[in-house]
């Protein structure tokens, strides 16, 4: 059984960590090496079950603490060569990744974390590079697990990978009337919706509703913005336009906002409920 929880989500910093029995990960490291060891003891995690860091892309909020992580609990750090360049760029703002615990990974291609599969895939945002993660295990009953956060605009592979989940973490960054009607620069609120930036909550729930199928059991919308957002909105936006295909959160699939600055509930996934 796969084992989810969000140590913080948004422009302030993002974690999250998923583990099975044997292995666990860390996905981004946006969050600082303290709170991750007092989420950890407080949630009774492990740390010596910790295999790596996985990394999405290279803006500050997801690397900020990728070289602290890392020395920490030496674990590796998975991203992509160009993700790893951009992180490489941003040195001067934080502590650097030992070369040793530089790892490559490639896109679309399958690879393992000890028992851990993993497929990077593409998503636009305006980072060097930035990637969602599908994860399963060898037992089909752990289901599959996917994370794309800091979408620009859903593509076919954000198609392709709500098809293929049990289990979802999806950007639902901002209210479009709230952008609008909110306090930042016309040139910011355009890079915001952008294809190169973030997902809209109307863009996750129209995404949600076109993908939707019975074996999607849990989604987690994540990444909310602070000024342009509201987590009962990013709810109630993607509960009401599923609810209008006939699809009930907390019936056919279970919704939960991730908070920004709070830790989550530590979830045990199951395929089955
Ligand atoms: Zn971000
Ligand atoms: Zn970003």
């Amino acid at each position: 059984m796969l084992q989810f929880m969000s140590f913080g989500s948004g422009s302030s910093g993002n974690c999250y960590y998923l583990a099975n029995e044997n292995d666990a990960i860390l996905i981004d490291a946006g969050i600082g090496v303290r709170k991750v060891k007092h989420l950890m003891r407080e949630y009774g995690l492990s740390a010596s079950k910790l295999r790596a860091i996985l990394i999405t892309h290279d803006h500050a909020d997801h690397v900020k603490a990728s070289g602290n992580l890392s020395s920490d609990f030496t674990l590796p750090v998975y991203a992509t060569e160009k993700v790893h360049e951009g992180i490489q760029h941003s040195y001067r703002f934080y502590r650097k990744i030992e070369p040793m615990y530089v790892k490559f990974i490639p896109k679309d291609e399958e690879f393992s974390i000890f028992s851990l599969r993993i497929t990077a895939f593409e998503l636009p945002h305006d980072s060097a590079e930035n990637v969602g993660y599908s994860i399963h295990t060898d037992n089909p009953e752990d289901g599959v697990f996917t994370i794309m956060t800091d979408i620009g605009t859903p593509t076919e592979k954000v198609y392709e990978y709500i098809e293929k989940s049990n289990f979802l973490v999806l950007e639902s960054n901002y209210d479009e009337e709230m952008l609008a009607n909110g306090t930042y620069p016309k040139m910011l609120q355009d890079r915001i919706k952008g294809g190169h930036g973030h997902l809209s909550n109307h863009q996750s729930a129209e995404a949600l509703a076109k993908c939707f199928h019975e074996h999607l059991k849990n989604v987690w919308l994540c990444h909310l913005s602070e000024e342009n957002n509201h987590p009962e909105l990013a709810r109630k936006t993607v509960e009401c336009h599923l609810r209008s295909f006939g699809i009930i959160a907390g019936k056919d699939f279970q919704l939960e906002v991730l908070k920004r600055h709070v830790a989550s509930d530590l979830y045990e996934l199951s395929i089955k409920s």
